[in-house]
Parts: structure tokens; C-alpha cells; sequence
């Protein structure tokens, strides 16, 4: 038993004019991939054979001595995360629950889209920008390092946006915060944090 690579919820050219099949064909093909081919050699003949990504997660976060472990695992996840966090025509606004509870926890909608691009504007180097909701049943932007994820601070994300180069610089060079903008208004997948929201109010 081995780790595959999840399928994409889409084609690889469904995001374009503003993420171009090139970018998914490396993003996806390559740097996915390899995450994957990586974690099934790393846990072959280990204690960590048979494990869910999250069990391998959880085990290893903060253990310098399996830091390829975590990296790759969380990278996996991290990766099949942020594909359904995006979808073609995208952006917009939350509705229902989620939409009053942004209100709620953050003032406003334009309150949240201003934490959410600081957060991923102010992440140095590589890392992920993410909503999530915390251990206290309240709405969080939370940005996180390399492949750190919410989920072993006991977090539960809802959404997230890769912020390493590879996710936008054959796209956008060096323009991250046009990427993010562009992330927010066109991409952004509500339907799917809302889901993620309405699983976790049912936990
Ligand atoms: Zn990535």
C-alpha cells in the first residue's frame, strides 16, 4: 500500500487566463509528484508503512530528526488541499454560515480579504496563507513556514493559498501580491470552505 497522487478537480487548463496549464503541469506534475515518490520511499520499511498522511503528520511535526517525513507528508496534503481550494470562476463572496461568521469573527468580509493578503503578502520565503478555525470555534488567518500545516496546531483548515514561487512565478514573476489579488477575486473556492465549515460545526 502506497501513496498516489490524487487526481486534480480539474483539467490543468481550467484555471487559466489566471493559472496557466504550464504552471499546473509543473506545480501539479513535478512538485506534487515528487512529494509523493519521496514520502513512499522515506516510509518504506518504517514504522510509518500503512500510516495516513495525517497519522505521519501528526507523529513527526516539530521532530527535527524526521523532518523529511512531515515536509513530504504535509506536502502532499497541503498540495491536494489547496487544488480544491481553488476552482475555475472563482472568487466572489461566501454565502450562508460561513459568510455570517466572517462577519462575526472578523468585522467584515473586506476585514478577512485585507488579513488574508497580509498574511500571505508577509510570509518570507516559502509557506502557505490559510483560514482555518481554531481550537476556540473562531475563524483565523493563519499563515504557516515550508510545509507547516494548521492541522498539528489542532486547527481545522478551511481554505489555503500556496505562496511558494512555484505556485505563481511562471505566472506572475515576482508579482506575489498580484497572484494573492488574483487568488481572491477569481479562483477562490467558496463552495469548498463552506463545506469544510459545515463538517466542522457537525464535529
Ligand atoms: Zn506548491
Amino acid at each position: 500500500m502506497s501513496f498516489e497522487l490524487p487526481a486534480l478537480p480539474y483539467s490543468q487548463d481550467a484555471l487559466e487566463p489566471h493559472i496557466s496549464a504550464e504552471t499546473l503541469s509543473f506545480h501539479y506534475g513535478k512538485h506534487h509528484n515528487a512529494y509523493v515518490t519521496n514520502l513512499n520511499n522515506l516510509v518504506a520499511g518504517t514504522e510509518f508503512e500503512g500510516k495516513s498522511l495525517e497519522e505521519i503528520m501528526s507523529a513527526t511535526a516539530g521532530d527535527a530528526t524526521k523532518a523529511g517525513l512531515f515536509n513530504n507528508a504535509a506536502q502532499i496534503w497541503n498540495h491536494t488541499f489547496y487544488w480544491h481550494s481553488m476552482t475555475p470562476n472563482g472568487g466572489g463572496k461566501p454565502e450562508g454560515a460561513l459568510a455570517a461568521k466572517i462577519d462575526a469573527d472578523f468585522g467584515s468580509f473586506d476585514a478577512f480579504v485585507e488579513a488574508f493578503k497580509a498574511a500571505g503578502a508577509t510570509q518570507f520565503g516559502s509557506g502557505w496563507a490559510w483560514l482555518v478555525l481554531d481550537n476556540a470555534g473562531k475563524l483565523q488567518v493563519v499563515k504557516t513556514l515550508n510545509a507547516e500545516c494548521p492541522l498539528t496546531e489542532g486547527q481545522t483548515p478551511l481554505l489555503t493559498m500556496d505562496v511558494w514561487e512555484h505556485a505563481y512565478y511562471l505566472d506572475f514573476q515576482n508579482r506575489r501580491p498580484d497572484y494573492i489579488a488574483t487568488f481572491l477575486a477569481s479562483l477562490l473556492n467558496w463552495a469548498f470552505a463552506s463545506e469544510n465549515f459545515e463538517k466542522a460545526q457537525a464535529q
